[in-house]
């Protein structure tokens, strides 16, 4: 199979990235040209969509916070309809699709259906925000490990992190869908031991043009997570590696710096 086209009858999971389009991949953008049908998350902003072929099917199935418009079963189900109808399937996803994109549920119910299935990667909020804020995820020295979670536990269950794994020295940890726990999430860690002075680096929207972020700490993670007001995505990343300088900006060690103080 080419790499940059598809075969009817094949679904591929293609990460958008963050939601600069200039951060699609080049494989990501030929797919979406080849497509013809695109499944979409409510992640995967106009820009992304307008790459699209004018014939192109672009259906939204897309979860935010609490507003599910189509259960993770009808989605599977149409993914294995489109690719048994011969169409050239695209299952567009924020950032990479293989973190925190439900792609394992897709994958299976694909296979269980004999639909060949393939991924094709995209820039994760993590990077994105680090990125954006001129930080390294691990820096040496201050981070030996980094450690994706996310924020929102099942419905009915507690949020049932490893806070001691992510409260141990020199970890970075990258927090996807906490805004609303923010608070919480920062009350277990310092529980876990972390210090309440530990760096933090909280971003909404990143790599878009409304883009807002705030360099804090982790005392004030929840309070920084509200006063960023706007509704889209948030990614809160907490660790030593997130104190360092950034080229021509001052340094967010937080003893010398506003508690709340805001990089754009
Ligand atoms: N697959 C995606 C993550 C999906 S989970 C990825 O790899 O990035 C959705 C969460 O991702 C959001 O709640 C938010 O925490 C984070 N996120 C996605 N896009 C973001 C963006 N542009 N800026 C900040 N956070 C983002």
């Amino acid at each position: 199979m080419s790499e940059s086209c598809i075969h009817p009858g094949t679904v591929w999971l293609v990460g958008a990235g963050p939601g600069d389009p200039d951060l699609l991949t080049r494989k990501a953008e030929r797919l979406i040209r080849a497509a013809s049908i695109i499944f979409h998350d409510a992640l995967v902003g106009p820009e992304v969509l307008a790459i699209a072929e004018t014939g192109t099917r672009l259906v939204p199935v897309g979860k935010r916070a609490g507003r599910h418009s189509r259960s993770q079963e009808a989605i599977n189900g149409l993914l294995v309809q489109a690719a048994k109808d011969g169409e050239r399937v695209v299952r567009l996803k924020g950032g990479d699709p293989s973190v925190f994109g439900r792609s394992g549920e897709e994958l299976a119910a694909l296979r269980n259906a004999g639909i060949p299935a393939r991924i094709c990667p995209g820039v994760t909020a993590a990077s994105a925000a680090a990125a954006s804020a001129c930080l390294t995820l691990t820096r040496r020295g201050a981070a030996r490990q980094l450690v994706l979670v996310t924020g929102q536990a099942r419905a009915g269950e507690r949020l049932d992190l490893d806070w001691d794994l992510l409260a141990s020295g020199r970890t970075t940890v990258a927090i996807y869908m906490g805004k609303a726990a923010a608070a919480g999430i920062a009350r277990e860690l310092m529980r876990a031991g972390l210090a309440a002075s530990t760096p933090a680096l909280i971003v909404e929207n990143a790599s878009l043009p409304s883009e807002q972020s705030l360099s804090t700490r982790l005392d004030l993670l929840g309070l920084g997570a509200a006063a960023l007001s706007g509704d889209g995505p948030m990614i809160l990343i907490v660790g030593e590696s997130m104190g360092q300088a950034e080229p021509g900006r001052p340094s967010a060690g937080m003893s010398r710096q506003p508690l709340l103080a805001e990089r754009s």
